[in-house]
């Protein structure tokens, strides 16, 4: 017999907190269904050693509780995973919504009944729910990439993605450990690790740029100069590019080849000391001319040599020519470069020497065996779309959505997929996500959904679609967002889908900023909901 609610919501992040927050507001019913053991979402799973948030702290927290923006004390600029979890079992605490939510729970199926009008999601623990909304806060980075090395089903050592660290603690002292990948992630797995492990091996496929983070402590001063002007600073969040704080001195829009040499190295140096990601922001035109690119990029390139004393070592870790600084996803790190001075820590690079296989005890490359007591597997994740897909999810007319994906996610405002009526899709493909602080992708995601379930019970819609015209029109308008960037010409980009051998190539990420993208979506809002369909229980569908 299937339990019956008004939403089912998948996930317990932040997505799926703000989610239930809003919709208890709204005075309707919710489960919420979350594969972890307790809330966090991402910083649920993310534990490895070194995890930290690259947005400010003090950007980095939800805008619908700003009682606790008054309360709440950040140690440091950015904050570290432990902190950030803390943080989100306050939020549960104080709102009590871990007595609505399903922990140690998968979503198995979800199938919409169009007869009824609802969606039927099945679970890996034998429940079924009803309910006419389905809502999707699964998050954009949570479906792990697992490399495919031939033999890494042998490895007898301990293996560990960085996306499916241990609760428990895990021992490094005195181990060989190798690093697989280096990203974000990576970056910051490594730094950590070079700490305790007897030996790290840094296995680089790509070399990237990582930008240096000073985190130093926060004062009573820092919390009290914000929290006299929180809700001012939380609606420029909610208007800006990215809603993070970059204090960055160039004027909005600056040109850099305006500005002669001396004052443009002048400013990039001021970046990064900046201990942000500055660097890219500092002229408007890093992300999208060559020759701007060019020159930043080199600028990274003389302070890698600079930092590492090895200089084969340092050669490699420089990120090859034609690829730019800004194009990814900037990393920020906490003395990553640094590590490769120390004994203990050698860089693979794989470019070079290639894996050839992953045996019982350790990594055989073309030329080399690292023998290993334990493999960390930084290698990212199927991102946006995997989690989505991984829900098996089935709209009008039996129509799935792996399938109608199979050539590349469309959706309309990345909220919503043409079939799938009621089921809301947070952070989804083409929307602003990562791209920004989420927390605030996610805030604009769950109010403009509240909005429109509002608009729906005001008018007594019963269902809300969209068509494959307004997605195709989406779909070109998020495309014509990154043709000016050089950020479409980066291979193997999580944004872009093709960091996942056989993914298509797609706009996962909308890179028109939040801003604008808020204001988008408040005018189609605003001119009755354009390009969405509104079902009756009568059967009357007007668009
Ligand atoms: P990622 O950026 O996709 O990086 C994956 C790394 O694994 C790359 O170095 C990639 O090399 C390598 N790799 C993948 N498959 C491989 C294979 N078969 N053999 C060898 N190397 C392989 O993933 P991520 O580092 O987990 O970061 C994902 C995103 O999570 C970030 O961009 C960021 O948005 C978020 N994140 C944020 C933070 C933070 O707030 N500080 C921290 C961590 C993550 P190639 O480049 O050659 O493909």
């Amino acid at each position: 017999m299937a339990q019956t609610f008004d939403a089912v919501v998948v996930g317990a992040g932040f997505a799926g907190m703000h989610t239930l927050f809003r919709l208890r507001q709204m005075g309707m019913s919710a489960v919420v269904i979350e594969k972890g053991t307790d809330v966090g979402g991402t910083w649920y799973w993310n534990r490895y050693p070194g995890a930290r948030c690259d947005v400010p702290s003090l950007d980095y927290s939800v805008p619908w509780d700003p009682e606790l923006d008054q309360q709440w004390n950040w140690t440091e600029k950015y904050s570290t995973q432990p902190e950030i979890l803390t943080y989100a079992s306050h939020l549960a605490d104080r709102h009590d919504f871990r007595r609505d939510i399903r922990f140690s729970t998968t979503v198995t199926v979800a199938t919409w009944d169009d007869a009824r009008g609802l969606w039927q999601v099945e679970t890996d623990k034998g429940d079924r729910f009803e309910a006419p909304f389905l809502i999707s806060a699964a998050g954009a980075l949570s479906e792990p990439n697992l490399p495919d090395i031939p033999g890494i089903g042998d490895f007898k050592g301990e293996l560990y993605h960085t996306g499916r660290w241990p609760r428990e603690k895990v021992e490094l002292a005195g181990k060989r450990v190798a690093v697989l990948g280096t990203g974000s992630t990576g970056v910051q797995a490594s730094t950590a690790i070079a700490k305790e492990a007897a030996h790290l091996y840094v296995m680089q496929r790509t070399a990237q740029f990582s930008l240096p983070c000073a985190s130093p402590p926060l004062t009573e001063e820092d919390h009290a100069e914000l929290r006299a002007r929180y809700p001012e600073h939380r609606e420029w969040q909610r208007s800006s590019y990215a809603a993070t704080s970059m204090n960055i001195d160039t004027p909005f829009g600056a040109h850099a080849f305006d500005d002669p040499p001396e004052v443009r190295f002048a400013n990039y140096e001021k970046a990064w000391g900046n201990g942000t990601a500055a660097l890219v922001g500092v002229y408007a035109d890093v992300s999208t001319n060559a020759e701007v690119a060019q020159e930043v990029s080199d600028f990274v390139r003389d302070k890698i040599r600079a930092k590492v004393k090895d200089p084969a070592t340092a050669e490699a870790l420089c990120p090859p020519q034609g690829t730019y600084v800004g194009t990814r996803r900037i990393i920020i790190d906490t003395g990553y470069y640094e590590i490769f001075n120390q004994d203990n820590v050698t860089l693979v690079d794989l470019r070079a020497d290639p894996i050839e296989r992953i045996t019982a005890d350790g990594v055989k490359t073309r030329g080399n065996f690292y023998p290993l007591d334990m493999l960390v597997v930084a290698t990212g994740y199927d991102a946006v779309t995997g989690p989505l897909i991984a829900m098996n999810i089935t709209g009008r007319q039996g129509v799935r959505l792996a399938d109608t994906w199979a050539d590349g996610p469309h959706t309309y405002l990345g909220i919503m997929v043409a079939g799938f009526p009621n089921l809301f899709t947070i952070t989804g493909p083409a929307s602003p996500g990562v791209l920004a602080n989420v927390i605030f992708s996610i805030d604009q995601h769950v109010e403009w959904m509240c909005g429109c379930i509002e608009h729906m019970r005001a008018t007594g819609a019963s269902t809300v679609d969209t068509t494959p015209e307004a997605e195709a029109e989406w779909n070109a308008h998020a495309m014509e967002t990154v043709a000016s960037s050089l950020r479409i010409h980066d291979e193997n980009n999580w944004y872009m889908g093709t960091n996942v051998p056989g993914k298509p190539r797609s706009v996962l990420v909308y890179q028109g900023g939040l801003g604008f993208y808020r204001d988008r979506c408040n005018e189609i809002a605003e001119q009755g909901y354009r390009g969405f369909v509104f079902g009756y229980a009568d059967e009357k569908v007007t668009a």
